[in-house]
């Protein structure tokens, strides 16, 4: 048994918890009386089936006949057994749930391991962060985001730091505070010495990108390399809790936004990202270096169908926004893809003319 919780602990939190809420972060919902539909995402559709009804908070989906309440749901969402949907709702609307009666089943061995490499990459991003703002050796990496012209609000808003040149200071800060090598590893933190004697830093001398799931807690990093280094960019590995096929940079703070415009702006850049949010223009999002997959491309249709795709003006951004043009069609999007001025990237653009003036580039374009 997987951690009894007394029943009037899962009413409780049935109370607390709108399902509108819960479902809204997963699937693009759209009022039609007195229900909401959106595309299942139980099942491949293109014509929304799935259902939820706020006042009894429950979903049904016409096509695949799935349904229930909010803990089916988060069941079905994130793979989760009913004690762990019930936790982490719970932790999502602030209810305590009393830990003593906890099995050593394997669910919650998962479950803690997942936990505790969230806290690892929690605490890297704090480490990097300190490095950037505080530290001598984030002197050059303070001058590469100056010269981007980063805000110090927006700094922080998304969490910027920096990877120092050394072989072993995260691991030295992280193993301090009792994390272990092995979670390290499997955090995408750390590589193991060939020696097979302790392990190196994996982000060395790199501007530090923290990428979040949806609810907004770090699960990946990406780095760029600061002065001679390659590759420029370096994405965290594949783990446990981070695919790259299946996330997007920025979704968790530009869901309000897209959703209220009904628009999303596709980006290439973690850099295009953060200047044009700094510009206002907050319903963006970035694929992560590689090019956009079919479950980033449900991702975004979830959240809105207008998709406006704005990549370099140089060859290789244009055969990536056709690429990318392709794959979102086939997810039902209606797409433009905006004419940059040739050689002009849009951090530089957005930059030099304001976002307002890129907006009005952007929307002149027609959706095809
Ligand atoms: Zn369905």
């Amino acid at each position: 048994m997987a951690g009894f919780i007394p029943d009037e602990i899962v009413e409780r939190i049935r109370d607390e918890c709108d399902i509108l809420d819960l479902a809204g972060r997963y699937v693009h919902l759209k009022k039609k009386g007195r229900y909401y539909f959106g595309l299942c995402p139980f099942h491949s559709e293109r014509t929304p089936s799935f259902s939820v009804d706020p006042e009894k908070q429950i979903f049904h989906c016409f096509g695949c006949g799935a349904g229930g309440d909010i803990y089916t749901l988060k069941m079905n969402l994130e793979n989760l057994t009913f004690a762990e949907a019930v936790r982490e709702i719970a932790n999502e609307v602030g209810i305590a749930i009393p830990d003593q009666n906890e099995a050593e089943g394997d669910v919650s061995h998962a479950r803690r391991k997942k936990s505790k490499i969230l806290e690892a990459l929690d605490l890297a991003a704090k480490f990097y962060r300190y490095v950037l703002q505080e530290s001598v050796y984030g002197t050059k990496a303070r001058d590469y985001v100056a010269s981007r012209a980063f805000s110090p609000k927006v700094q922080e808003e998304f969490q910027l730091g920096f990877a120092p040149g050394s072989w072993d200071s995260l691991w030295r800060f992280l193993t301090r505070r009792g994390i272990d090598e092995a979670v390290l590893q499997e955090a995408g933190l750390v590589m193991p010495r060939q020696n097979g004697r302790g392990s190196y830093d994996r982000f060395r001398q790199r501007l530090m990108f923290p990428i979040h799931d949806t609810q907004g807690r770090v699960i990946g990093f990406g780095g760029r390399v600061i002065g001679e280094g390659e590759p420029k960019y370096l994405n965290s590995p594949e783990t446990p809790l981070f695919n790259k096929s299946r996330t997007l940079f920025n979704l968790h703070r530009a869901r309000k936004a897209i959703r209220q415009k009904q628009e999303v702006v596709l980006f290439e850049g973690y850099v295009d990202v953060i200047t044009a949010w700094q510009a206002g223009i907050h319903h963006c999002v970035a694929s992560l270096g590689t090019s956009l997959t079919e479950e980033q491309a449900l991702l975004i249709r979830r959240n809105s169908e207008n998709v406006i795709i704005c990549f370099d003006a140089d060859s290789a951004g244009e055969d990536a926004a056709l690429r990318g043009l392709d794959v979102l069609k086939k997810q039902g999007c209606s797409v433009k893809v905006a004419q940059m001025p040739s050689n002009t990237d849009p951090d530089d653009y957005i930059r030099q003319y304001g976002g307002r003036r890129f907006g009005k580039t952007l929307w002149r374009q027609p959706f095809r």
